[in-house]
């Protein structure tokens, strides 16, 4: 497995294997990673002829006083779990090489940045586009792969590629769970054992809220309330909950047809996203 650090390395190596394995398939990630990275690094290297995985936690979708200093770092575990993957080549460059002095380029996706996460995390999704092209520039994919774990981040990598003619294809990925329910999240390695224990009401008062539709309700207000009830109960602030339709994230007021359900709430200081499907044709 080669592990490479600067874009122009990455781009030189991308070149060959593009050519001589396609397709060529890049995960990218924050590192630390998990049995969610893991899915999804799993499905590069079966689907693709090499895979990438890039390692790279990106200043720039960090705001003033969010967790970009604390943010896990397992690099050498990391490159471990790459290599008994099969994966080609990790891709990990220093911010630095990334951001040089005097970089000034920056992707907007305004639209589909707006509403949920974007309303909160002030740059947030500037900065993912943004880091996001750079990796596909340097990497060369033909696939890349994204968990629908970060749903709104899915929907605007999948505009941007599409309006600005990239030809990659992006692939979601199912949100991987623990037994309990659980979304798999690196700040999950935040949360103190009591924090824990009352985190899995996120991904309860989700499956709730699909139990909801699959019962008949409609009423996009009345499953939100039941949401913000049962995370309220559990101790947690909610700092949204919404039910948008899937491909424009356009808030939903009635149930008609397929809509997800996204939630951003704080476990202490650790703020946890999840999201679900919600169908009106789910069995009861
Ligand atoms: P991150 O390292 O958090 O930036 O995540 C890297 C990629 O892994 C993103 O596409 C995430 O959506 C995906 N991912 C993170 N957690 C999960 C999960 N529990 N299930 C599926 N995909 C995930």
């Amino acid at each position: 497995m080669k592990v490479v650090d600067t874009p122009q390395k990455m781009r030189e190596l991308a070149e060959t294997l593009r050519r001589e394995e396609a397709p060529l398939g890049l995960v990218p990630t924050m590192g630390a990673l998990h049995e969610g990275h893991i899915s999804l690094i799993d499905r590069a290297t079966s689907e693709c002829g090499a895979a990438v995985v890039s390692i790279f936690v990106n200043p720039a979708q960090f705001a003033a006083g969010e967790d970009y200093d604390t943010y896990p770092r397992t690099y050498h575990a990391d490159l471990e779990a790459c290599r008994e993957m099969g994966v080609a080549c990790v891709y990990a460059p220093r911010a630095n090489a990334m951001y040089p002095g005097g970089y000034d380029t920056w992707v907007d996706v305004p639209g589909l940045g707006a509403p949920l996460c974007g309303a909160r995390r002030q740059g947030h999704f500037r900065g993912v586009a943004t880091v996001v092209l750079k990796l596909l520039a340097a990497c060369l994919p033909h696939r890349a792969y994204f968990g629908e774990k970060d749903y709104q981040q899915l929907v605007l990598i999948r505009r941007m590629t599409r309006d600005l003619d990239l030809g990659v294809e992006i692939v979601p990925c199912p949100i991987v769970r623990e037994d309990d329910g659980m979304a798999l999240s690196s700040r999950n390695a935040y949360l103190s054992a009591d924090e824990r224990s009352r985190a899995r009401a996120i991904s309860a008062a989700l499956f709730d809220a699909k139990k909801k539709v699959a019962a008949g309700e409609r009423l996009s207000a009345a499953i939100i309330q039941a949401c913000v009830d049962e995370l309220e109960e559990a101790g947690s602030r909610v700092d949204y909950v919404e039910i948008v339709e899937p491909a424009t994230l356009e808030r939903v007021e009635t149930i008609n047809g397929a809509a997800r359900m996204a939630v951003a709430a704080y476990i202490g200081e650790t703020r946890l996203i999840d999201n679900i499907l919600l169908e009106p044709d789910d069995e009861a």
